[in-house]
């Protein structure tokens, strides 16, 4: 049940909260927060906002127009596990002071103004996401004993276990090997309650838990969470980050949704099923079709298939993100859609008979997408399939990764680097201006952004450079 501003206010004196920790999240995708005393929010706080200086955020306000407001959901109140003061953490959307209005530039109120402009066509008035973040956890080297971290180098140019080097300091018994966590139980898997304690921290913060396992990659792992509707789902993303990152730290570990930290292993993804609805019905099952999609469902593929090279800026926002993009490591790069066949851009989950289980999931996207942008881009390309009846063609139920370069060829793929997203969305950003969601100001500020991402990156000389040229 929605909760108002007094619930909020109630808890506070009944539970006897000492502190209120605002959080709001940034272009980037990263929590910020402002810890004030329980006397200073009232009411006024949940309409007005509570100020602060926005000038520092980086992609934001200039130093002469820093005033900005947060405004706190009373949706999104929990005690915060992670402080030894009883705080009550809120997550914020961010006002003009003066206005009132919602900032251009807040991610969270861009995917609110997305899931305004959707009611506004009529098509539907709910969007169910159900995001699937993946992460590696490694040692803190801040907190291991300097001989006993038993993980790699990240940066070696040759996978691990393809090698032939001997471990320094001998291996005094049996060790598990790498590439053996996934699935045998423990001792393979070793963080079986280090995963277990994210879990249910979690679902104590009203996050809707689901399991928890060790993914394919060494080191890699995955909670699964509920699908939820957008601004949740957002949300959820948000917290899952925060509770797996603090959480691997109270192990003296240390998390990351790096897409890619380690070459010739899988990366991190994020996979999202999405659906809409309307007046409490899905509209995305159809009977008796190809995987059962009804027509909207398709063009809303179609929108996502034509788009993905555009809004790949925002769902896969990083130089590291297209290392993952690559052939042979379940990630796709190929712009299709299919049933089942997880090597497609667009996957059909094999559902039961129940129309309310239809979705499709998005797989190319990953976890540095600032889940509030990366939704709302994709929920946006989607309603631009079903406005202009995009037809996605014919399912693709061949294994992509096996097709001859020819076949492949025939087939549209993703970008190649974060510059040629960049590229395609400078390109191709109407469907995204559409009822003023993304602004022109918004898109231009995210290039350069990125762009200077992509510059430092190229300025560099690669530790690879060395493998291949330090001799030539
Ligand atoms: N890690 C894979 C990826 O990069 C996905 C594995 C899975 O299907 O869960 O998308
Ligand atoms: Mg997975
Ligand atoms: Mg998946």
């Amino acid at each position: 049940m929605a909760q108002t501003a007094q619930d909020v206010l109630r808890q506070i004196h009944e539970d006897g909260i000492e502190l209120i920790d605002l959080k709001f999240v940034d272009l980037h995708g990263k929590w910020q927060h402002l810890t004030v005393c329980r006397d200073l929010i009232d009411e006024a706080s949940f309409s007005d906002g509570v100020a602060f200086d926005g000038s520092s955020i980086r992609g934001w306000k200039a130093i002469n127009e820093s005033d900005m407001a947060m405004v706190p959901d009373p949706n999104t109140a929990w005690i915060d596990p992670f402080y030894s003061h009883k705080t009550l953490s809120l997550i914020c959307s961010i006002q003009e002071p003066r206005s009132g209005k919602p900032y251009g530039r807040c991610p969270r109120a861009l995917a609110q103004k997305a899931l305004n402009y959707l009611g506004s066509t009529g098509i539907a008035d709910t969007a169910y996401f159900g995001p699937e973040p993946e992460f590696f956890v490694f040692d803190d080297v801040r907190y291991s004993s300097g001989s006993g971290s038993s993980f790699y180098s990240v940066d070696s140019v040759e996978a691990p276990w393809n090698s032939s080097r001997l471990e320094e300091g001998g291996n005094l018994a049996y060790k598990i090997q790498l590439k053996e966590g996934y699935f045998p139980v423990a001792p393979n898997d070793t963080l079986q309650d280090m995963r277990t304690e994210m879990l249910l921290t979690m679902g104590s913060l009203g996050v809707p838990i689901e399991k928890q396992h060790h993914e394919v990659a060494t080191a890699q792992h995955e909670l699964g969470i509920k699908f939820a509707e957008l601004i949740s789902a957002a949300d959820n993303v948000m917290i899952y980050k925060y509770v797996v990152r603090n959480v691997a730290r109270k192990y003296g570990k240390t998390a990351t949704f790096m897409p890619k930290p380690v070459f010739a292993d899988n990366g991190s993804g994020m996979h999202v099923h999405q659906s809409l609805w309307r007046g409490g019905n899905p509209l995305f099952f159809g009977e008796g079709t190809y995987a059962n999609l009804s027509q909207t469902a398709r063009w809303y593929i179609g929108g996502l298939l034509k788009h993905a090279p555009s809004f790949l800026a925002f769902t896969n926002p990083t130089t590291n993100s297209y290392k993952r993009l690559v052939p042979g490591f379940e990630a796709p790069v190929n712009l299709v859609y299919s049933q089942g066949n997880r090597s497609a851009a667009v996957r059909i989950p094999l559902t039961g008979p129940s129309p309310k289980a239809k979705r499709l999931e998005f797989r190319s996207g990953d976890a540095l997408s600032n889940p509030y942008l990366g939704f709302a881009a994709m929920l946006m390309a989607g309603i631009d399939g079903i406005k202009n009846q995009i037809d996605p063609g014919d399912g693709t139920d061949v294994d992509l990764f096996e097709l001859s370069p020819e076949e492949l060829a025939r087939i549209s793929t993703v970008p190649a680097s974060l510059n040629g997203a960049l590229e395609a969305l400078d390109a191709d950003k109407d469907y995204l201006l559409a009822g003023g969601v993304f602004t022109e100001d918004f898109i231009n500020n995210w290039i350069t952004l990125k762009y200077e991402e992509v510059q430092q990156l190229r300025q560099r000389p690669h530790p690879h450079e060395f493998v291949m040229y330090y001799a030539a």
